[in-house]
């Protein structure tokens, strides 16, 4: 039953009662209680090997992150990718991560602009989603937020709608509305090849409402080093999604979820 308040003749509903968790759940298609994006990073090919069976068993779509060094001479395997419903965004060309060095106009033309030209050109239209390099967004010189005002502002030019980190808990859908290009995110097998931070992250985005955004890199039977996934870990954590009251969607269709669908949004 709703805790109600009786304040002046009018009835308020106060947050914490059951209209609240109503609200909340509203928030995510379905009656899911939070939401899951998928991200595979830098276009390896254990990706479309391992991951993509395993998504397409389970009925999911992702987002992989293809940075165009590694994935250029593979573009057939990658296009059958994109034919299963996945996105493919910019993690751009060369996968540079330190930007202080650089020359930002000349950094974001050649490395983000071209990898898009060049996405396109590849497989069709695709949302202009970025995924930073090594989660770095200090481009240029100057202080931490002035470096990322100046990376948003060129990406923003650009007409992308949006920007994934490599670090942060789950996010509201206001938070990620009022962030969306500085999308929290994280790589739950990076250190330890582990399920259970994963398992974690996906239970707070249940409990709390809010869009977990996992991020993968290679897989394969075994985990050979730091970053890898072995596929038992990776299909478990699938397997994870789907017991739980999670709405799993690519990053486009989430943000074009929350009203974020142009770079004017
Ligand atoms: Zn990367």
């Amino acid at each position: 039953m709703d805790r109600r308040a009786v304040l002046g003749g009018l009835v308020a509903v106060v947050p914490g009662g059951s209209a609240f968790a109503a609200a909340r759940a509203q928030a995510w298609p379905g009656g899911a209680r939070g939401a899951v994006s998928l991200s595979y990073d830098d276009g390896l090919s254990s990706q479309y090997e391992h991951a993509a069976p395993a998504l397409r068993v389970r009925g999911l779509k992702a987002s992989f992150f293809l940075t165009l060094d590694n994935m250029q001479d593979r573009v057939a395997e990658w296009r059958a990718v994109a034919a299963q419903g996945h996105e493919l965004g910019n993690h751009t060309v060369h996968h540079y991560c330190g930007l202080p060095q650089t020359h930002p106009e000349r950094f974001v033309q050649r490395e983000v602009l071209d990898a898009q030209t060049r996405l396109e050109a590849m497989f069709g239209p695709q949302p202009k989603i970025l995924a930073y390099p090594c989660g770095v967004t200090d481009l240029g010189p100057g202080p931490p937020n002035d470096q990322l005002h100046r990376y948003v502002g060129l990406l923003r030019e650009a007409g992308f709608i949006a920007a994934r980190t490599s670090d942060g808990p789950p996010m509201s859908p206001h938070y990620a509305r009022e962030h969306r290009f500085d999308l929290n995110a994280t790589a739950p097998t990076y250190e330890t090849g582990s399920l259970s931070e994963a398992l974690d992250y996906l239970d707070m985005a249940v409990a709390r409402g809010r869009w977990a955004n996992l991020v993968f890199h290679g897989l394969g039977p075994t985990r050979l080093e730091s970053g890898d996934t072995a596929n038992a870990v990776h299909e478990a954590i699938l397997d994870a999604i789907l017991k739980r009251p999670l709405w799993c969607a690519p990053i486009g269709q989430v943000l074009a979820h929350l009203g974020v669908g142009s770079a004017s949004s």
